[in-house]
């Protein structure tokens, strides 16, 4: 089964697929991980990639898709995965179709995660990460035990470098721009399903669960 995640950043979609990899057995796909994990061991994919992650701006379509492409033919990914972060485009979308439609798969379900704009800046604002784990906190709303300090690994943590104030604003902006037209272009489908993100995790991860065995 092929699931897409499509949100806004800090809408929660890497925290929802992370829950639901661990509770399904689906292989959760990161994108913009990949891309920090290459950008940490200075790859020249990371090397290409840097300067469009750390502005805000999404990287080109000529090293994304490839990239993500290669990452699904995997062989763990050979019953599907669950999508975080791609596709960001309808570009993205339509190069990700043709792939799968080549294997005979498909898309089965994407699910919109649904957060307003104000929750989102306050959300990305206040949000640290774990270098060693990927775990995510924030300062307010999800604490971790001691301050600065990663409760499951102990590293400590730290803020990404793109969700700095002045450069959230281009993320939002650019990923506002293009995800209407990917909505569309999945509604004309009859994949889409929509999920309020302003909800408790637990909430939320239940209400996908149901759409992905629906
Ligand atoms: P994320 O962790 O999903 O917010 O992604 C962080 C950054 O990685 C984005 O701001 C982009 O620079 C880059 N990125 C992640 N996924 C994609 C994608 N599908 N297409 C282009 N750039 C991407």
């Amino acid at each position: 089964m092929f699931v897409i995640f499509l949100g806004l950043p800090g809408a929660g979609k890497g925290t929802q697929a992370a829950r639901l990899a661990s509770q399904t057995g689906l292989v959760h796909v990161t994108t913009g991980e990949i891309f920090r994990e290459n950008i940490r061991n200075e790859t020249d994919l990371g090397k290409k990639a840097k300067p469009f992650v750390e502005s805000g701006r999404l990287v080109p379509d000529e090293i994304t898709i490839g990239m993500l492409l290669d990452r699904i033919s995997q062989p763990d990914c050979a019953d599907g995965c669950l999508l975080d972060g791609f596709p960001r485009n309808t570009s993205q979308a339509a190069a990700l179709d043709e792939a799968l439609s080549a294997q005979g798969r498909a898309i089965d379900k994407v699910v919109y995660i649904k957060v307003d704009e104000e929750e989102l800046v306050r959300r990305l604002a206040g949000r640290w990460s774990c270098p060693g784990c990927g775990a995510v906190y924030h300062e307010t709303s999800e604490p971790p035990k001691e301050a600065g300090i990663c409760d499951s690994c102990s590293s400590k943590l730290r803020q990404r470098e793109d969700d700095r104030p002045e450069i959230v604003v281009t993320r939002l902006k650019v990923n506002m721009e293009q995800l209407q037209p990917m909505l569309d272009f999945y509604r004309a489908q009859n994949k889409v399903s929509e999920v309020d993100g302003a909800r408790d995790a637990e909430v939320i991860t239940d209400a996908l669960k149901e759409i992905i065995a629906g």
